[in-house]
């Protein structure tokens, strides 16, 4: 029991409209109230978010004020601070992209302390002195709370998404060592994490680790026919019957004609890629989400914000082009915690067009080329090793093993 349990319940209702923590989310908020640097690792859809932001609202921790979110993309940081507005929080961001007037107001805002959190892009801490000071004005008048780096593999070269500015982020503890310093990232790599650590001069941090396994979750790989729509359909009508999901695509056209043919099998369905307006999207996701489609025929672009929680398969038309990303989509099945399927079609043939598709990127240099080809052949490792539980491959690949007494098996 801490003096703040009772308020950070309270502000889990009341402000975040939810009804109990995840696990692990209540430890990483405790740690962080209580003054100690925290390092938090969960899956991508895990809830890391409400790690910093439900501490932010909290006045009872350790240390108080803003909350400085470092956050490396100006579309995440706008996201959130609209998610946060909606809620009635304050917050706003600061980014070099932003008007001189509009820059200047939230700097006002920011240096009073009347934001509860404020989302700052890296290169305003490497290359903004009035970022800084700011911050070092705050700090004088005690009035920052906590540190927090989103997205932290970011810090790391050896991560997958390597920021330059992420590296100035060590001048936090450096200055402002007694503010406790939140890294959060999806990235399960020990390299990686000892290289954040590092970078970040984190003190000794709490580390919390939610697993990957999703146990819920059913994973299958068949071999793709001619006749795979026809399939399809079979295992739709047969199994769920009544039941919603998501089929993921490798293209627009394939979307489209999917969704089609499917129809023709008296299966509801609708397609989505980011070749349709805003207004389209907005639609067939609506109405799939109220449960007017049955099956939503989607390319990679259909995933982010969507929180359904009884999609009962996700099935891969195609196989994806890297295990990341599989592991991404097929987590949208069975947020409920009900047993859910995800099965992927695989053929030889796709696996060769995706090859040649990757080669013939003019946007890719012979680096990259090289990386992605990479990726894809561990994808098709993982299809074709047909001997190995597909739970355990999966769960590999992040590093964590998994041992079937656990699992009841
Ligand atoms: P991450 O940053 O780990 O990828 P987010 O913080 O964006 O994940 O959260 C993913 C989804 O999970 C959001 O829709 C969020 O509302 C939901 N979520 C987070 N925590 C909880 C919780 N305790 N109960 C229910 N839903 C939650
Ligand atoms: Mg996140």
């Amino acid at each position: 029991k801490f003096e703040w349990t009772m308020e950070a319940y309270s502000v889990l209702k009341k402000t975040f409209h939810l009804n109990s923590f995840r696990s692990n989310q209540l430890e990483a908020i405790n740690a962080v109230l209580s003054g100690e640097d925290v390092f938090v690792l969960m899956p991508t859809g895990g809830g890391k978010s409400l790690c910093y932001q439900l501490p932010a609202l909290v006045e009872s921790g350790v240390t108080q004020g803003t909350t400085v979110v470092i956050s490396p993309l100006i579309s995440l940081m706008q996201d959130q601070v609209e998610h946060l507005l909606a809620k009635g929080i304050k917050a706003a961001m600061l980014n070099s992209k932003a008007g001189m007037s509009e820059r200047k107001n939230i700097f006002n805002l920011f240096i009073g302390g009347f934001l509860k959190l404020i989302y700052i892009s890296p290169e305003m801490i490497s290359a903004s002195n009035a970022a800084r000071s700011a911050i070092g004005k705050l700090y004088r008048d005690k009035k920052l709370a906590r540190i927090v780096v989103d997205e932290a593999h970011c810090v790391s070269s050896w991560g997958h998404d390597f920021r330059p500015d992420y590296k100035a982020l060590s001048y936090f503890k450096t200055e402002y060592p007694d503010i406790p310093v939140m890294a959060l990232t999806a990235t399960a790599n020990e390299k990686v994490r000892m290289d954040i650590i590092h970078n970040l001069k984190l003190n000794k941090p709490k580390f919390f680790k939610q697993s990957f396994n999703r146990t819920n979750l059913f994973y299958e790989v068949l071999q793709k026919k001619k006749s795979v729509i026809e399939e399809i359909a079979t295992i739709i009508n047969t199994k769920y019957r009544h039941q919603t999901g998501i089929i993921y695509c490798h293209s627009k056209n394939s979307c489209e004609t999917t969704s089609a043919r499917l129809n023709d099998f008296g299966i509801k369905c609708d397609f989505y890629h980011a070749g349709l307006s805003n207004e389209e999207r907005f639609k067939v996701q609506k109405a799939w989400q109220d449960d007017q489609i049955q099956v939503i025929c989607a390319t990679i672009a259909f995933g982010m914000g969507i929180d359904k929680p009884d999609v009962r398969f996700v099935f891969h038309l195609t196989m994806p082009r890297n295990l990341e990303g599989y592991y991404q989509e097929t987590g949208r099945a069975g947020r409920d915690g009900l047993h859910s399927d995800c099965i992927m079609f695989y053929s030889m043939r796709d696996a060769r067009s995706l090859q040649n598709m990757i080669q013939r990127d003019k946007e890719l240099d012979r680096q990259n080329k090289e990386h992605h080809l990479n990726k894809l052949r561990e994808v098709v490792q993982y299809c074709e090793n047909t001997t190995d539980c597909r739970r355990q491959q999966v769960l590999q690949y992040f590093n964590e093993t998994f041992d079937r007494k656990d699992f009841g098996e």
